[in-house]
């Protein structure tokens, strides 16, 4: 989150699909549809094209624990009337997540109960629509979606967007450094992206009709989604996004900064927007980033420390003030941004630089000499 974070071009192919989703989905909330009534004839007339009528209909004969989304759909199809405007509402609220992120607050909140709640029988309804939905995600941006990447519909599998390519792409523009040699940067806490997988911003879980949402998917390290980092940890407070940064819809767009706090003996995240400050605050608890970077910071200064002792040692020339200071120097000067953890290792270098810690610094290096 200290650098921008942009949409791929591929975004494209996942917005029309999320209008698939939207559209299929709604016409199943109307009153007049029924699980009889949805077959291959019925996805002709939804469907604008011969392709993306094919690919949801193929879709929908796929199988899940012995069961195929079409009948999941025919579930959907047969609820009756109030049930249906339950869902459908919960629908349109739930996937109009640009509505939360007003630059005025608007007191809107996402709805945080599932759509079948109050019902008895709400579960079965719920774990058909979420199986639905999710397969979305989990099988037709796996294996390729209905689209090509600029959104328009494909016309075989080779054209479509699949989920490597909308990965790959991401990780590509994000990187400063494109040399095929350089390390991958993950786009939240700035380190190597290591085991790169995709989270759901809003996870998906509780809301199934975002899982190919392009405003919900960023590909990340897999330290920073797992717990106890971001893992299942929600996003809203009681649905309220008002307290929360979002990646692509409100982007702290440079405005944080990472410095060592001696008091604290870590590295701290703040803002330059005090408005900023309860964000700051929970995107730190997200990720738990600020123990992260300190972990990484204090590394890095052994890591240093030790190389000076080193070549002082190989030499045998005198630690000077002034010798310790151009070793820092050069380090620091060969600092560059397309390396993982950039930030926190410009933090140490100001740190270093400080006079009365480069002192302190300096009788420690001489006595272990
Ligand atoms: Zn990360």
């Amino acid at each position: 989150m200290l650098r921008p974070i942009r949409k791929t071009d591929c975004a494209a192919a996942l917005n029309a699909t999320q209008k698939m989703i939207q559209g299929f989905s709604l016409w199943l909330c109307k009153p007049k549809s029924s699980g009889a009534t949805l077959n291959k004839a019925k996805i002709d007339r939804l469907m604008q094209t011969p392709y993306e009528s094919l690919w949801l209909w193929n879709f929908l004969n796929s199988t899940k624990e012995g069961k195929t989304h079409l009948e999941r759909a025919q579930h959907l199809a047969d609820l009756p009337t109030d049930k249906k405007r339950h869902l459908k509402k919960w629908i349109i609220a739930s996937t109009n997540v640009e509505a939360y992120f007003d630059l005025i607050p608007t007191g809107k909140k996402i709805p945080i109960t599932l759509p079948f709640a109050q019902y008895t029988d709400g579960d079965i309804h719920w774990k058909n629509l979420k199986d639905l939905m999710e397969a979305f995600y989990i099988k037709g941006l796996k294996e390729g979606l209905a689209y090509q990447p600029n959104g328009t519909a494909a016309t075989n599998k080779k054209e479509a967007l699949n989920y490597h390519a909308f990965r790959d792409s991401f990780i590509a523009l994000h990187q400063k450094d494109r040399h095929e040699y350089a390390r991958e940067i993950c786009v939240i806490c700035n380190g190597e992206l290591r085991n790169v997988s995709v989270d759901h911003w809003i996870a998906k879980a509780a809301y199934p009709l975002l899982s190919v949402c392009a405003n919900n998917l960023v590909p990340i390290c897999s330290e920073c989604n797992q717990s106890p980092n971001k893992g299942a940890k929600s996003v809203h407070t009681d649905g309220s996004f008002e307290d929360w940064f979002h990646p692509h819809l409100r982007h702290p767009d440079g405005t944080l900064n990472i410095t060592y706090e001696p008091t604290k003996f870590g590295v701290v995240l703040t803002s330059t927007r005090p408005s900023d400050t309860k964000r700051v605050e929970n995107l730190n608890t997200l990720f738990n980033l600020e123990q992260r970077w300190t972990r990484e910071f204090k590394g890095e200064y052994r890591k240093l420390y030790n190389s000076i002792l080193t070549r002082h040692r190989k030499t045998g020339q005198e630690l000077t003030l002034k010798a310790l200071c151009q070793q820092i120097d050069f380090w620091a000067d060969g600092l560059t941004i397309g390396q993982p953890h950039f930030e926190v290792h410009k933090a140490l270098a100001d740190s270093l630089r400080d006079a009365n810690r480069l002192m302190v610094w300096h009788t420690d290096l001489i006595k272990e000499l």
